[in-house]
């Protein structure tokens, strides 16, 4: 007999947990999805889409200027903040509309409310409506993160990312603390759309994490552009009067600036979730502990996406939820695959990386051949810019696999995706070397690298 309402409850629909009740309905299950906020969560709203239509926007005002090596006069450009900011927020509801009708047509039961677990089998929603209790066979927390504010005086007069889509006014002089990749996209953003920009980085490097030699070479091609970056420098205090915020850096310096973006990480979703109470057990940061299968602690209770603090990326958080249902409604038991998951940083450059860092594949290999290149792309021949493209490819010489793409440069993300497919195949290095390239691109460069750099 089926004792439950609902065979999945979801809370949280962002990226996973939509992804997740669309299949699960669509495969006949009675699904619930509760909903606080806005529907299509971080990434829509707040995240990967304003984002890239900001980059876009940044991408427009450099061209105008590149266009001139090409034969096209205009007058300076000026920038209708107000308008982007509009256009944007239109294009985000138009994908509100369209994630509540891709649940609604699969039959999906949308609450929105905030829901919390009131028992391995028990989400409370308190919706508009009030409170209620729904139960349900199977429940999957999927509610994402929010960014981690430092703990340093004044900081109440900086803003997130979450702030940034919509600052009023545009900021002239915009300072942004942190080095990761939503610290740089902003810098780099921001700088093109036209504010003058100050980068602040705690340690030595951008893009902890990434390739050290692409990290080096971005910081070098951002700084050429006129992002002023500055390395081992930490922020002491934000004071703010009227609309000028000075921030003190612990040097002793002073900025001044009209906006200060705290993009000093992510942490998850799980205050008032209730996990303590049903028994999910839980991590660094509040993470939820999830096994291979995305299940919890709790047998019946699922995690997924940013709450669970592994790869915060939206198409990570999509291939999650679709391995999760086809083990709970489906046939199999398939597992989510982190091998060579790929991934794009839009900074101006952009970067695409796929694989092992040199660092990681000598860790992980032993001996490895590294092939890499740096010149100036032909548009730039015209145009007068001095941006230069990187490339390199790191190879496990054993078996000659390319374990690790990375490439600074126009479209890298673009790319790197296509690579990324004959890498998850299995793609040699040999392989590389008989793919015919397509001339004249950029991405030929990659199998056109015949000589390792000496060890
Ligand atoms: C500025 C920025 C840029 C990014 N750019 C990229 C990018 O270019 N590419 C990329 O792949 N990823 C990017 N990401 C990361 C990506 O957005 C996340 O990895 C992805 O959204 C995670 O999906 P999720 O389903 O885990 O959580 P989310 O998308 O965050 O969704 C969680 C949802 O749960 C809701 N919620 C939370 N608690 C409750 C509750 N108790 N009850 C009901 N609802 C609740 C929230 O309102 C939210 O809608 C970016 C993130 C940021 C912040």
């Amino acid at each position: 007999m089926n004792t439950f309402e609902f065979d999945l409850a979801v809370i949280g629909g962002g990226s996973g947990g939509v992804r997740a009740a669309r299949m699960a309905a669509q495969r006949g299950a009675r699904v619930l999805l509760a909903e606080a906020g806005a529907l299509g969560g971080t990434c829509v709203n707040v995240g990967c889409i304003p984002k890239k239509l900001y980059s876009y926007a940044a991408h427009f005002g450099e061209a105008f200027t590149l266009a001139h090596g090409f034969g096209w006069d205009a007058p300076k450009p000026v920038l209708d903040w107000p308008r982007l900011k509009a256009n944007r927020a239109r294009e985000i509801t138009r994908l509100n509309g369209i994630y509540h009708d891709l649940l609604a047509n699969a039959g999906v039961q949308l609450v929105n409310g905030w829901a919390s677990l009131a028992g391995p089998h028990t989400v409370a929603v308190a919706g508009t409506g009030g409170a209620r209790h729904i139960t349900s066979r199977h429940i999957l927390v999927a509610t994402g993160g929010h960014p981690l504010v430092p703990d340093l005086p004044g900081a109440e007069h900086g803003v997130t990312s979450d702030g940034m889509f919509d600052l009023d006014p545009f900021p002239r002089r915009l300072v942004v603390v942190g080095g990761g990749y939503i610290a740089s996209e902003f810098a780099s953003i921001f700088h093109g759309l036209g504010a003058h920009v100050t980068q602040l980085v705690r340690g030595g490097h951008l893009l902890r994490g990434f390739d050290a030699d692409v990290s080096n070479f971005l910081a070098a091609e951002m700084r050429k552009a006129g992002v002023h970056l500055r390395i081992h420098t930490e922020v002491a205090a934000v004071t703010r009067q009227g609309d000028l915020r000075q921030v003190l850096l612990k040097d002793g310096s002073t900025l001044e600036a009209d906006a200060v973006l705290f993009a000093t990480g992510r942490v998850p979703n799980v205050a008032g979730l209730g996990l303590t109470a049903v028994g999910v057990a839980q991590g660094k940061d509040g993470a939820i502990v999830v096994d291979a299968h995305h299940q919890t602690s709790v047998p019946s209770i699922h995690a997924l996406g940013d709450v669970t603090a592994r790869l915060q990326l939206t198409p990570v958080a999509l291939g999650e939820a679709m391995a999760l249902v086809d083990r709970l409604l489906g046939t199999g038991a398939r597992r989510m695959d982190y091998d060579f998951v790929p991934t794009a940083v839009f900074t101006h450059p952009n970067v695409g990386t796929v694989g092992c860092t040199e660092a990681e594949a000598r860790a992980k290999f032993g001996a490895v051949a590294v092939f890499k290149t740096d010149f100036k792309p032909l548009m730039h021949t015209l145009s007068g810019s001095t941006e230069r493209t990187f490339m390199k490819l790191v190879v496990d010489r054993a078996s000659d696999r390319v374990v690790g793409l990375h490439m600074v440069g126009p479209d890298a993300g673009e790319v790197v995706q296509g690579f990324a497919v004959a890498m998850k195949a299995g793609a040699t290095k040999a392989v590389f070397d008989s793919t015919i390239g397509i001339h004249p691109t950029l991405a030929e460069e990659f199998v056109t690298m015949r000589t390792p750099v000496p060890d």
